[in-house]
């Protein structure tokens, strides 16, 4: 066991160190599955310590920026193998911090290798372009410049896989990062600076925060250090902190919440579109930014996509994420649990019929851990609160379409855009939707889930704003683009009026 994770005490590290807060307080993290098993203590922050990661990561960005790329690249294909080696403790302190089932954890791990191998190939091809200039002897090229520091200010719900595709990008492109972790989530985060630190990454260039978002936050948007802000998280603190961003007229990067439909039409292949829809809803408990929150059903289907949809919830396995049987984990944390338990008392007040679930589950057997059956409500208002906000818990409402127009309709009329998906065997009516669909990510005969790291990933609307993660883009994101003009010509000539 390394020096962080000794007496189950964890530091901050900062500038190649594994430092205690100024603050001089801790505080604890519990397992969502029996509450009273403590994970770990941490340093709670403060801006004192936001302070000191900014400095060492301004210190080291202008080597770390100069080193040629492919040698950083070296240095997260290091990492790739030390992730390897540590994946199954990864995962397992993904499970017993945030909740979700082992193999979930398992693949999110699987996930953030992906996303390293991605960005350290990138090392190779950081391209530029050139053009012909407008004049006689002169070269005219565009190239990628760092930012210089980067904070990256991450959620709960992927504790390894959202910071790393944020991290693996940000050192590519030559940035020095300060990351902070949600607050339910820093073992995994700890873990992942030790992975950085044994695969040789310069002393400042990754730093490491533990606390809450609500002291160090501003910090680490509005230093003037600081180049770029890379955020997940909800859309009311992602708001503030773009409004913030923009003010001192920095690069941010926000991907926010989201409210994502399932269609299935009349023609669709229930075989995929029921398995599909219930593992959007309730895999990882609901709480993805990119879960099935909606399914909406052409109506000439709908009797026999209800059927075996309430059969197929009705046989998934509710417990603790350690067990492999389990397909549903509990929530992650009390909050989440009351927050969601709240929104189906909505449902019912609201005038929506509950037809699976609805309860907590309760009693010795679940140790006080934070579980909710997977819940399905029909008949849902469309202005209702869980027709319209983002639950993040296993609750799927259910509504009836007359046509692709009628469910495309229904689909944004949320302020949501992350993601969406379409089942149907009609190519027509797929491409109709594709080309209507208010959202930053579709998919056709697929779940609303995931994403492949070399493509895009984001939304439209209130799910997100700023350039996209993942993809081309991202190296976008992390860099300055420069355009350079040289004149090689032999002599003195005259030069155009130009702007
Ligand atoms: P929050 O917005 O509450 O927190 C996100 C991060 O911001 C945390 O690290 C938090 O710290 C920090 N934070 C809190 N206050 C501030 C502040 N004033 N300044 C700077 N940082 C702050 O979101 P959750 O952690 O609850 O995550 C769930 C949300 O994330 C959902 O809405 C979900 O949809 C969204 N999400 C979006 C994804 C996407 O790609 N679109 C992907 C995954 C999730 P602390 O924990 O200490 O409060």
């Amino acid at each position: 066991m390394s020096e962080a994770q000794s007496a189950g005490v964890h530091k901050n590290f900062i500038g190649g160190k594994w430092v205690e807060s100024a603050s001089g307080e801790k505080y604890r993290t519990v397992n969502p599955a029996r509450p009273k098993q403590v994970v770990g203590e941490f340093q709670a922050s403060v801006v004192q310590d936001a302070d000191s990661a900014i400095a060492e990561a301004a210190a080291s960005a202008p080597a770390w920026g100069k080193m040629p790329a492919p040698q950083r690249g070296s240095i997260l294909f290091k990492a790739i193998d030390v992730f390897e080696r540590r994946a199954g403790e990864l995962a397992r302190a993904i499970t017993i911090e945030e909740g979700k089932p082992i193999a979930d954890a398992t693949g999110e791990v699987k996930r953030a290798m992906n996303i390293l191998e991605y960005a350290a190939g990138e090392g190779r091809r950081l391209f530029g372009y050139t053009t012909p200039s407008e004049l006689p002897d002169t070269a005219a090229y565009t190239f990628k410049r760092p930012l210089g520091v980067v904070s990256i200010i991450t959620p709960w719900n992927f504790p390894v896989a959202i910071p790393v595709w944020k991290m693996a990008p940000a050192l590519i492109c030559g940035n020095a990062i300060v990351f902070k972790p949600a607050s339910a989530t820093p073992f995994a985060a700890t873990i992942i600076a030790e992975i950085f630190e044994e695969a040789g990454i310069p002393a400042g260039v990754f730093n490491l925060v533990t606390g809450p978002g609500g002291s160090i936050g501003n910090k680490l948007v509005e230093d003037p250090r600081i180049g770029g802000v890379s955020f997940t998280g909800s859309t009311e603190i992602g708001t503030r902190i773009y409004a913030r961003g923009a003010e001192a007229l920095k690069k941010v990067q926000a991907e926010l919440g989201g409210k994502n439909a399932a269609i299935v039409m009349n023609d669709a292949d229930l075989d995929k579109a029921v398995p599909g829809i219930v593992q959007g809803a309730f895999g990882s408990t609901g709480q993805r930014c990119t879960a099935t929150s909606r399914a909406i059903v052409q109506k000439g289907v709908y009797n026999e996509f209800m059927d075996r949809l309430i059969a197929q919830t009705k046989a998934l396995k509710v417990g603790d994420g350690m067990d492999p049987e389990n397909d549903v984990a509990p929530l992650s944390s009390k909050s989440q649990f009351n927050t969601v338990r709240e929104y189906i008392g909505y449902g019912t007040e609201e005038g929506a019929k509950l037809v699976v679930g609805g309860h907590a589950l309760e009693g010795a057997e679940y140790e006080g851990g934070y579980y909710v059956e997977p819940t399905i409500f029909t008949d849902v208002p469309e202005n209702s609160r869980i027709a319209q906000e983002e639950i993040f818990g296993p609750v799927l409402s259910v509504f009836q379409a007359e046509d692709v127009q009628d469910a495309v309709r229904i689909s944004n009329s949320v302020k949501f855009g992350l993601s969406s998906s379409i089942y149907t065997r009609d190519l027509v009516l797929a491409h109709e939707y594709i080309n209507t669909v208010e959202t930053g990510m579709v998919h056709v005969n697929a779940p609303t889930l995931g994403g492949e790291v070399h493509l895009p990933f984001g939304g439209l609307k209130a799910s997100g704003v700023g350039q996209r993660e993942q993809g081309t883009e991202a190296f976008d994101f992390f860099t300055e683009t420069i355009t350079a003009y040289i004149d090689y010509s032999a002599s003195a000539r005259e030069r155009s009026r130009f702007i």
